[in-house]
């Protein structure tokens, strides 16, 4: 078998598909995507498909040795995140293939259902009540909210009172039973977030995310043994190299993003790492079904997996959300807050392809809002 035909679609709201045909007529599907970089993530698929176009697909391994490492330079969101997709498609292939979900292929499930947890609030947390309330009667046991929007470098008392009122509007209406988690999106300071992360503590969040940014990750040790909150950190991390020193810095939680950090070959490899450390995995996803679908198969073949992400009625999801692209929503059908188990092969949903390829027609041109502080200087969003 041999791959003949790789494709991209650019879908709104912010995704980029791509799939992969072969000569025998198995197709895989995947989604190489940076949000708000789409557009450079397809031209970077198609530079690597220029090598694939040919060879064999179930050689998925050497595939992304050669995708990883074979240009010389390497790493990166863009690289990185065309090879996430790419390697998507090729164990959707793999399964369908062997007749086999991608988690059999990872050695067999070790879960029978994988907790979900859904977004409430949006870039710039408000009214949360309504939101959390709506979902605790959706089923979901766990929900993340950002913790604050623009944040000045060292936050005023009332900043910080008001990332604190939130989170306890939060706990209230969840009870001790269910999890919120709290995303500090790298918008503090390592100053304000250790002081933040003290006065949260008593509200026993499940854990805070992006504490800092990514290239501040040299603070974490500091951090983590100045918090009693879990730390968590990933989205924005692009492999094991990426991921070795937060570990060694002793964050409790990594976040690697199935369609950035080199898709369901290292991502496997990121969670083995994680192991070793105590660690345990939560995928970062605020991306569409393909992305969802290959999470999920990671999570029910990882032992020290604990949540997944999925960006169901998420703030960014205008103009298409989770289930648009699918010809059966059943995989994402959630049962009190879990996914559960399939045995459809591969990565185990049915993309509606007329849909896609009508989408694609559209195309979008999404891009993260440019933050200011009040006195006209750049603000982390
Ligand atoms: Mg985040």
């Amino acid at each position: 078998m041999k791959i003949a035909r790789i494709e991209t679609f650019l879908v709104p709201p912010r995704w980029l598909f791509c799939r992969i045909e072969t000569d025998e007529g198995v197709v895989g599907w995947g989604e190489p995507v940076v949000e708000g970089r789409a557009e450079v993530v397809r031209a970077a698929v198609d530079v690597l498909s220029e090598y694939l176009v040919g060879q064999d697909p179930l050689r998925v391994q050497d595939h992304w040795q050669v995708l990883t490492k074979g240009g010389f330079y390497r790493g990166g969101p863009v690289l990185s995140s065309a090879v996430s997709g790419l390697d998507q498609a090729l164990w959707d292939i793999a399964g369908k293939t062997y007749g086999a979900p991608v988690h059999a292929l990872l050695g067999g499930p070790v879960r029978d259902r994988v907790r979900v947890y859904a977004w409430v609030g949006g870039d710039e947390p408000a009214q949360l009540a309504d939101q959390i309330a709506a979902q605790v009667e959706a089923g979901f046991t766990a929900v993340k909210m950002n913790a604050a929007g623009v944040t000045s470098p060292i936050a005023t008392a009332a900043e910080t009172a008001a990332v604190v009122a939130r989170v306890a509007a939060a706990r209230e209406i969840l009870g001790p039973d269910r999890d919120v988690a709290v995303d500090f999106h790298g918008r503090f300071t390592a100053a304000s977030a250790r002081r933040v992360l003290t006065e949260l503590a008593p509200l026993h969040p499940l854990f805070v995310e992006e504490p800092v940014v990514p290239e501040q990750s040299h603070l974490l040790p500091g951090l983590v043994a100045a918090s009693p909150v879990p730390l968590a950190t990933g989205e924005r991390l692009y492999g094991r190299g990426d991921f070795l020193p937060v570990l060694t810095a002793g964050v409790a939680v990594v976040q690697p993003d199935l369609s950035h950090a080199g898709g369901i070959s290292e991502v496997h490899r990121i969670a083995s790492l994680a192991e070793t450390y105590g660690a345990q995995l939560a995928p970062h996803c605020p991306l569409g079904p393909i992305a969802l679908a290959a999470s999920l198969q990671i999570a029910f073949a990882t032992p020290n997996f604990l949540i997944q992400e999925q960006s169901r009625g998420i703030h960014y999801n205008k103009d298409a959300d989770l289930l648009s692209y699918l010809a059966d929503p059943e995989p994402f059908r959630f049962v009190a807050g879990h996914a559960r188990r399939g045995d459809q092969p591969g990565l185990g949903i049915t993309i509606d392809e007329a849909a896609v390829r009508a989408a694609d027609r559209t195309g979008h041109t999404w891009r993260n809002p440019v933050w200011r502080h009040a006195d006209g200087s750049f603000a982390e969003w």
